[in-house]
């Protein structure tokens, strides 16, 4: 993996990638705190390509761009990459603001539109049942219980989307972008390649110093994403080693093969840990934490660490390396081996 030599714009300013695309860096109000957003340039207006959360931060800062280093042409279409807060907490607004259409897919949207629609005490109470069901601590359960819903905290409500699907292209001043949707750190992201001059906006599937998050979802605690996510960096391993990659954080690079081997390498060394401990112990989600992460984590962080070791667990069950298996308290156990009662 190597970066490339671009530095983030300042705040209120772009950085322009290629002659029909442009970058801007939001602040984000969490331990990552930034997401890249991307603008390309139509005959038609501006495409911009997500959005950021749902904060006066973001509206001052997209504020700035609109009346500033965009105000040239009119936004043509923006384009929300996948449900999570980062991506389509600002949405609305800016749809409100541009009167531009706005599209994800249709999984993005299915998502997003369920999670939107718990109320507080709705978000509350699943994700107490899914910690409860993870094996979390007591004071853990109740303390999310009353937290109301981090979506809506960081959501706007949503605009009406359009659909895009796998296939559909975007054509710009100087290209032609083609959309591909895959699952794994999300349902159906929508990223963009230009084949033929060497360009991915990978969003948040490929990323070049983090792992992406792989994390089971309250809505579908068994799903097994990262069985999708094994397929897409497979294909990512095939990338060519000077494509330039531009990812929803850190920084643009290349080599996005060796990148994709890299988190292959990361998942199975994983699994095998928790496949590892199992053989003397059986595990829940609280016990597989431990074993991943070796630490505890803030509330945000608590919600991605138990996802993500979830994923890996449900992925072991899946290929027939754990057992998963019930106790009396309703908590989720995985085991080495099938335990067949009489
Ligand atoms: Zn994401």
């Amino acid at each position: 993996m190597i970066p490339l030599d671009i530095e983030a714009a300042q705040k209120g300013s772009l950085r322009r990638l290629a002659d029909d695309l442009l970058w801007a860096r939001f602040d984000l109000p969490f331990r990552l705190n930034h997401i890249n957003l991307y603008i390309l340039a139509t005959a038609e207006g501006w495409v911009l390509i997500d959005t950021g959360v749902n904060n006066e931060i973001t509206a001052h800062h997209w504020q700035a761009l609109l009346t500033g280093p965009l105000a040239g042409k009119p936004v043509y279409q923006i384009i929300v990459t996948h449900h999570h807060v980062d991506h389509i907490g600002y949405a609305g607004p800016l749809a409100a603001l541009t009167g531009a259409q706005t599209f994800t897919s249709l999984a993005e949207t299915e998502h997003a539109k369920w999670l939107y629609a718990l109320t507080d005490e709705d978000f509350g109470n699943l994700l107490a049942e899914t910690y409860h069901r993870y094996g979390l601590p007591t004071e853990l359960v109740n303390a999310v219980r009353s937290a109301g819903s981090r979506y809506r905290r960081n959501t706007a409500p949503l605009p009406e989307f359009s659909l895009l699907q796998e296939g559909d292209e975007i054509k710009t001043s100087a290209g032609s972008w083609r959309i591909r949707t895959d699952t794994g750190h999300s349902d159906a992201q929508i990223s963009l390649m230009d084949k033929e001059r060497g360009l991915f906006l990978s969003v948040d599937f490929l990323l070049p110093r983090i792992s992406p998050n792989i994390s089971a979802d309250i809505r579908d605690p068994d799903f097994d994403l990262l069985s999708a996510y094994f397929i897409y960096l497979k294909e990512m391993t095939k990338l060519p080693a000077d494509m330039q990659i531009f990812p929803g954080h850190d920084w643009p690079f290349r080599q996005g093969g060796v990148r994709a081997q890299q988190l292959i390498d990361h998942h199975h060394h994983r699994l095998d840990l928790l496949h590892a401990a199992a053989q003397t112990a059986p595990l829940t989600v609280w016990s597989a934490m431990d074993i991943l992460f070796g630490r505890r984590f803030g509330d945000h962080e608590m919600y991605f660490a138990s996802g993500e070791a979830r994923a890996h667990l449900n992925h072991l069950v899946a290929v027939g390396r754990l057992h998963k298996q019930y106790d009396d308290r309703g908590i989720d156990i995985y085991a080495a081996q099938d335990v067949v009662t009489a």
